[in-house]
């Protein structure tokens, strides 16, 4: 590919941003190659094989209604994704105990109600203000959602339902969250969210959507990591790539996108005085990640019997979600075995002690379902930070996909459009670069489904 036409991009990382960067380029005729440091494609959106079973590097529930942002990517390029969807219902465990969102919907206000213990009032007075905030009266954005909610209710119930909601699904806590973004988030998912668990691992999902890739012209290379983004004063022009036993190479092209981590990116470039201002404020005001920690298991019995949903916990300090992947994608466990995912994160992403709330995680799983860490058998337990978060940054506080560096973007979960997260934001934050790349170049970028 190399010594050929000049690439249009070069794309470091194959996780879902890289990925879904990658198909959006070849959907539109773009020259392309993505450079990925494993030999797995997908990072935090991949699977390994476990004694059998199909455990996940890291995202459970993945985003497949016809908005989304992944699903948009894997239509560019006629890829099919081979995905159960989930159609069992949403539980929420509080103190006083459990409630399953209906099918009929009325889903927050009936929580709320729930929370309250069936002030129906009550829970229609708060509710209102939430549809406020959806409209005219969008909160400020320096005001976190705990601040918020503190406004409307002191409802100690009411903030554990929430703060298991902000926890399991976005990612980070309701002290942490600016309620503003949780007003986004609240409002991208109402849209046609579809969630779906890869019926063969996600691994599997993205091997798909690369196999489509490569035959529009795309090279993918495994084992291949990118050592330097090379820069021509302040613009990206290529990189310098390792692999092999110590062989190298330069590549050039007129895009560069990092799926690496807005921080791993500026290192990549060697030249941190670029980044100096704004943007590198931007990255120090708020340097947190949002880590999470995550067991896999497996059980001969599940744990709760048929249950195809998920439970979010708002009665515990660290354990945040459980799922059973099995009953959902048989496909994932050898028959009459169950497999069990369970996720905790820190009580303060900020200042977290990821080695005693993973231990706490297990702790919690106990107390929840009495005699569960001596019967299962567990086959990943994993505390993910640094290089390989929960996401990058917290909701709300996104790095711009631009950089300073001219030609050179990020794509992934450091950089997400407002109101996305995780697999989605990842997703979004590609679907806005290539959108950036087509309305600067004079050959406009199409999406088209391939024929
Ligand atoms: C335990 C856990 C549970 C989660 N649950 C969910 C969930 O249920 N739903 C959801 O939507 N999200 C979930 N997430 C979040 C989701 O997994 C991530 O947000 C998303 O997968 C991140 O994608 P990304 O594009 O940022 O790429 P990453 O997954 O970070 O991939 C980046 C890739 O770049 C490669 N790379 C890095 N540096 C280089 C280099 N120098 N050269 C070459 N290659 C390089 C890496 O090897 C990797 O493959 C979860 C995350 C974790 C950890």
């Amino acid at each position: 590919m190399t010594g050929q036409k000049q690439l249009d991009a070069i794309i470091i990382g194959a996780g879902m941003g890289g990925m879904c960067a990658a198909a959006r380029l070849v959907a539109a005729g773009r020259k392309v190659i993505v450079l990925e440091k494993s030999p797995h494609l997908g990072g935090r959106c991949s699977h390994r094989k476990r004694d059998g079973f199909t455990v996940t590097t890291g995202a459970i529930m993945i985003p497949m209604g016809e908005n989304s942002a992944i699903r948009q990517a894997f239509d560019a390029v006629g890829a099919h994704m081979d995905i159960v969807e989930t159609t069992g219902r949403m539980c929420y465990r509080l103190a006083h105990g459990d409630y399953v969102l209906p099918k009929t919907g009325g889903g927050l206000l009936s929580m709320i109600e729930f929370a309250l213990e069936g002030d129906a009032n009550g829970a229609a007075e708060l509710f209102q203000h939430f549809r406020d905030a959806l409209g005219e009266a969008a909160p400020e954005e320096h005001e976190t959602f705990l601040a918020w909610l503190g406004r409307h209710t002191k409802n100690e119930a009411v903030k554990n339902l929430l703060q298991g909601f902000c926890a399991a699904l976005m990612g980070t806590n309701l002290h942490e969250i600016p309620a503003a973004e949780f007003f986004r988030f609240l409002s991208y998912s109402s849209h046609g969210s579809r969630f779906g668990l890869a019926a063969r691992g996600n691994g599997s999902l993205m091997e798909a959507l690369a196999e489509a890739i490569v035959e529009r012209g795309a090279e993918i290379r495994r084992k291949t990591a990118c050592k330097r983004i090379l820069l021509e004063g302040d613009r990206a022009v290529g990189v310098e790539i390792s692999y092999g036993m110590g062989q190298s190479e330069v590549l050039h092209a007129d895009h560069v996108l990092s799926n690496a981590g807005p921080r791993r990116t500026i290192s990549l470039t060697g030249n941190d005085s670029l980044f100096a201002g704004s943007y590198r404020e931007r990255l120090e005001a708020t340097p947190y990640e949002a880590p999470i920690i995550h067991y896999s298991f497996v059980c001969d019995e599940p744990l709760i019997d048929g249950f195809d949903g998920s439970l979010v916990f708002g009665n515990t300090r660290n354990l945040i979600y459980l799922e059973i992947p099995s009953i959902i994608s048989p496909g994932l466990a050898p028959p009459g075995k169950y497999l069990h995912t369970a996720y905790g994160a820190p009580s303060d992403a900020a200042h977290s002690d990821l080695k005693e709330e993973a231990h706490n995680t297990l702790q919690e799983l106990e107390e929840n379902f009495p005699g569960v860490t001596d019967k299962a058998r567990f086959l990943v337990k994993a505390r993910h930070s640094g290089q390989s978060p929960g996401m990058h940054r917290w909701p709300g506080f996104m790095m711009p996909v631009e950089t300073p560096v001219k030609n050179l973007f990020n794509v992934g979960d450091g950089a997400t459009s407002p109101g996305t997260i995780g697999t989605e934001g990842a997703a979004s934050s590609a679907k806005a670069v290539v959108k950036i790349i087509a309305e600067r170049s004079s050959s406009p970028v199409h999406c088209s489904a391939k024929q």
